[in-house]
């Protein structure tokens, strides 16, 4: 058994991945050619916002749109202490402070009255400014970005929705990647919607926005001249190969991929639910289910767990074994464990199964009946 299943994925759709990637090697135009172009007028309509600017990665996409806002050294970013390093280090990059903020445990996202005793210490210090916060849509689900909107109103600050694993999911019909000033994704193979190498994303309704990330992805090039550079940007492109498989396996998202891995997840929840804590989707959201993450009781419980499946060949992932706050890279920044006591808790008792549009009842019933047993052990 796999826990992503991509070459089923593959092979469903064979005919006209291959067909796609064909017509890009017999066109040779490997860089910003026609389906890029294409993709990314796609991916704007699906999302329901003005703008998609594709980029190299989802790390990319996150520090593009902070290099855009010029965020640098002595501006604070507000993210979640429980999200990959990406959502953190795109701030650190550009000189800028993260300061993290403990999740909500039904929800694994961002907590917003923990985000705004943040800020308010923030302010207090009276050594950083509150510029930005990067919700993160964990697992899938949207983040409560109805309340971060209103706090980062409240505070004059900018929001960018960290939709990498968001992607396809909605509250009460809008769709992640469409919150906030800005968002961004990522299409790294494992991810909702996913390619077969590096890409990702930024979406906004914002003009002035997707005119200047058009010219900091090309290394900060004014639109007059090529050979003039009007700021700093980077290099940060989508393949066009990437762009071709990625409009195939778009299409399949949206015709059947997305509605599968909630009956997965359906499934998953009514055999679970008595046996372990199964993931809670806040009423009015959708998950696109990145990740299926149960809670054990304690790590002792989890790790026995894990092994039990192993044994019987079910592949599980602990996402994410460290809190960022935990990171070595951050071992200077003062941050303290008992500001993050969900983060901590989440990560000694998370487990993902496997979880993908190909999966089958039968191996979601073998899947339950084993973790079943091994709770009980
Ligand atoms: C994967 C991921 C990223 C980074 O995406 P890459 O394409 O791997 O650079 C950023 N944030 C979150 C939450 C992610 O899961």
């Amino acid at each position: 058994m796999t826990f992503r299943d991509l070459k089923a994925q593959y092979h469903a759709l064979e005919a006209d991945i291959d067909k796609s990637i064909k017509e890009v090697l017999n066109s040779s135009a490997f860089i910003l050619g026609k389906p890029v172009q294409e993709l990314e007028k796609e991916l704007a309509d699906y999302v329901g916002v003005e703008h998609c600017v594709s980029c190299g990665n989802g790390t990319d996409a996150l520090q593009l749109v902070l290099m855009a806002w010029g965020i640098g050294k002595g501006d604070a970013v507000f993210t979640s202490d429980f999200t990959y390093f990406a959502s953190a280090g795109a701030a650190s990059v550009l000189g800028a402070s993260p300061v993290l903020v403990d999740i909500d445990l039904n929800t694994f996202n961002m907590d917003p009255a923990d985000l705004e005793r943040k800020i308010i210490k923030t302010l207090g210090e009276g050594k950083l400014v509150p510029k930005v916060i990067i919700p993160v849509d964990l697992f899938g689900q949207p983040a409560q970005h109805h309340e971060i909107q209103d706090i980062a109103d409240k505070y004059g600050m900018k929001v960018l929705e960290d939709g990498a694993q968001g992607f396809g999911g909605t509250i009460k019909g809008r769709r992640a990647c469409s919150f906030g000033d800005a968002a961004t994704t990522s299409f790294f193979p494992a991810k909702p919607l996913g390619c077969y190498g590096d890409g990702g994303a930024v979406f906004t309704n914002n003009d002035d926005l997707a005119e200047t990330l058009q010219s900091l992805r090309a290394q900060g090039r004014s639109s007059e001249d090529k050979y003039d550079n009007r700021a700093i940007g980077i290099n940060s492109r989508l393949d066009t190969l990437q762009a071709a498989i990625l409009k195939v396996k778009l299409n399949a998202f949206k015709r059947y991929e997305l509605i599968n891995v909630n009956k997965a997840a359906e499934m998953y929840t009514e055999r679970l639910k008595e046996i372990v804590k199964t993931p809670v989707v806040l009423s009015g959201h959708i998950s696109s289910w990145a990740q299926y993450t149960i809670r054990l009781e304690n790590r002792e419980q989890r790790d026995v767990v894990q092994k039990a499946l192993k044994e019987k060949d079910i592949p599980s992932m602990i996402y994410y074994p460290r809190a960022i706050h935990r990171q070595t890279a951050y071992a200077d920044f003062g941050f303290k464990d008992e500001d993050y006591k969900n983060t901590m808790e989440a990560v000694e008792t998370v487990l993902s199964l496997p979880m993908h549009p190909y999966l089958e009842e039968k191996d979601i019933e073998y899947i339950s009946q084993n973790l079943k047993e091994a709770v009980k052990k």
